[in-house]
């Protein structure tokens, strides 16, 4: 494949009589350089990776440069006649005319890659970032990085700290599994055709164990949803919206653990929200 600019993007959509459908997500990466960025950011070293919309394959092309093997997931089946000519000169290469919400992705990966843990890597379709990145998070994937392109505040509040205005359950999420780093912000200007907001590379690397111990994941969730349930609200409030409990005993409960009833949830620390979870686990038993 050519190096990337927009003109290439261009010239394969007249060649190919492609429209961008905006209700797909479908802003193409244009530059060659943030194209390298994120292929070298997933740290595939030979390994195997999955992609999450390939487009025309530009970054495919970088990803199967580095690669023992791609699996790329692509829903637009107008896509793959393009995509089989893009990136004809590859054997490691596989196209799957696919909806990622709709694919299991555990099942993919253990067909796909073995026993293998891979890495994932997407300029990923606007429409549905956060789905896509709470299932895969939660989906308990053998991953070792994955590697997106998604809106910049979106990955603003993915890496998020306790205490800021961007802190929220997906920030709890994302660093109780991985740890998220920003590899560049990319002007809207870098996309064919450009988006109306800037966009942002996160690296989130997954952790080997969770960030936190805790003696029940489930109420581990649940307890910071609860948190952020109520914005502006005491952490008092949004705990007795959520739990059948009298507010007496939740205050009992955190000030057992050294949390202040009045405080915000969104002030709380991933070790705050596991000692937390930990007492109304033992309590709601
Ligand atoms: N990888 C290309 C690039 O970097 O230029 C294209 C990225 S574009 C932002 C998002 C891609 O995801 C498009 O190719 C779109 O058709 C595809 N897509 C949208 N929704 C999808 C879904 N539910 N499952 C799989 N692919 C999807």
């Amino acid at each position: 494949m050519e190096f990337i600019s927009p003109a290439i993007i261009k010239r394969i959509a007249a060649e190919y009589g492609f429209q961008f459908k905006k209700g797909l997500g479908q802003n193409f990466l244009s530059s060659q350089e943030v194209l390298e960025e994120i292929a070298d950011a997933a740290q595939i070293d030979g390994g195997g990776v999955l992609e999450i919309g390939p487009g025309f394959g530009v970054l495919t092309n970088e990803l199967a440069k580095r690669a023992s093997k791609v699996t790329a997931l692509e829903i637009d089946d107008r896509l793959i006649p393009i995509l089989n000519d893009t990136l004809s000169e590859y054997d490691n290469i596989k196209i799957i005319n696919s909806d990622v919400m709709k694919t299991d992705l555990k099942s993919l990966i253990n067909e796909e890659f073995g026993d293998e843990r891979i890495s994932i890597a997407a300029n990923l379709p606007y429409y549905i970032t956060t789905p896509i990145i709470t299932t895969v998070l939660e989906g308990k994937l053998p991953l070792n990085n994955m590697v997106v392109m998604v809106q910049r505040e979106v990955a603003d509040r993915l890496r998020a700290q306790p205490g800021t205005k961007d802190y929220g359950s997906i920030s709890v999420l994302c660093q109780y599994y991985t740890v998220p780093e920003l590899v560049r912000i990319v002007p809207a200007g870098m996309f064919v055709p450009a988006p109306k907001v800037d966009s942002a590379v996160l690296r989130m690397r997954f952790r080997e164990s969770p960030a936190v111990e805790v003696k029940d994941e489930g109420m581990f969730f649940k307890t910071v949803r609860a948190a952020f349930s109520l914005r502006r609200k005491t952490l008092l409030n949004c705990l007795a919206a959520n739990f059948a409990a009298s507010k007496t005993d939740l205050t009992e409960l955190m000030s057992s653990v050294g949390i202040d009833p009045r405080r915000r949830g969104e002030t709380l620390s991933m070790d705050e929200f596991a000692a937390l979870a930990d007492v109304l686990t033992d309590f709601i038993k």
